[in-house]
């Protein structure tokens, strides 16, 4: 990693307010979007920011974090294989990795001449609010797939209730394992737009605690790979989005059962993370409803009159 690229990193972690962060990188995105691609802006509101791009793979991540306190001063230290460099909250605090490492890796490819679809977020962390405001306002995108840069560890392709299966091989085909997961932003735009989804791991771990570390060796591997996969961006089908015949993972609960679990209450806080996507999810399954029976009364009506 270059020291203006430290810079870079070290600067979105310290970036304390997520609507801050979503402005500055949405300025950012600005500079490179709408003056280069011609008939498409990028449309900027609190919660969400949709960058149109003109390759058709949407990049998802989101500003918010889990930090209680402002990250002032971040150090390396050895990861969890002993051997690579990660870096961490000096101040036994939450880092922020997650999801900042993600806007890192977005910012990197659009610094490097990428300009896929991005749609960056707020409010994932509680429930996804701005996913679920941006899977309502923005008409479906013509794109073939979505990727989210928000899963913790090296290579996991994190697919909640989606279940494509060329999409999963396709993905296995860039070193990506497919695994469930409880939540994430993805879990609203892939039902509602029909198009499927991963979350791809960008090197945190342990997020959510004092111990969150993120090592930078697999941050710049996924980025690799994910240049990879926006270069051959012309062999791919588009991937429907197919859901799960078991039950969605928002509509579980988990136990602990085991003694691997990094920090106490990591099981309060995976439920309640559940629960709030769960909660989430049936409102916006209301709302669905709600304006489906709009457009068919309106529908009825018009044909009652004439
Ligand atoms: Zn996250």
């Amino acid at each position: 990693m270059t020291s203006s690229d430290y810079n870079l990193l070290t600067t979105l972690l310290q970036i304390e307010d997520q609507n801050r962060c979503l402005r500055l990188v949405t300025e950012v995105l600005c500079e490179f979007y709408d003056d280069e691609i011609g008939d498409f802006r990028v449309r900027h509101n609190p919660k969400f920011t949709y960058a149109p791009g003109d390759i058709p793979i949407m990049l998802v991540a989101h500003c918010d974090t889990v930090c209680y306190q402002p990250v002032m001063r971040i150090g390396a230290c050895t990861a969890n294989d002993g051997v690579s460099t990660a870096i961490t909250n000096m101040d036994q605090a939450p880092l922020g990795a997650d999801d900042r490492a993600g806007i890192f890796i977005i910012l990197k490819l659009v610094a490097a001449g990428y300009r896929p679809h991005i749609l960056l977020t707020t409010d994932e962390e509680i429930g996804g609010g701005g996913a679920i405001a941006a899977a309502e306002s923005i008409a479906t995108p013509d794109i073939k797939f979505i990727l989210e840069l928000d899963r913790m560890g090296s290579n996991d392709a994190a697919m909640y209730d989606c279940d494509n299966k060329e999409f999963k091989e396709m993905l296995r085909g860039y070193g990506f394992t497919p695994v469930s997961g409880t939540f994430s932003d993805i879990c609203f735009f892939a039902p509602e737009w029909d198009i499927a989804a991963a979350n791809l791991s960008v090197g945190y771990y342990h997020e959510h605690t004092p111990w969150e570390m993120l090592v930078i060796k697999e941050m710049e591997n996924t980025i690799k790979i994910v240049m990879q996969i926006l270069d051959n961006v012309d062999n791919f089908p588009y991937y429907k989005f197919e859901p799960c015949e078991y039950k969605p993972s928002y509509y579980q609960h988990y136990f602990y059962d085991g003694d691997d679990w990094d920090y106490q209450g990591a099981m309060d806080d995976i439920n309640f993370r559940a629960e709030m996507s769960y909660i989430a999810h049936k409102e916006m399954t209301k709302k669905k409803k709600k304006k489906k029976k709009k457009q068919e009364d309106s529908h009825n009506g018009k044909r009652s009159n004439s």
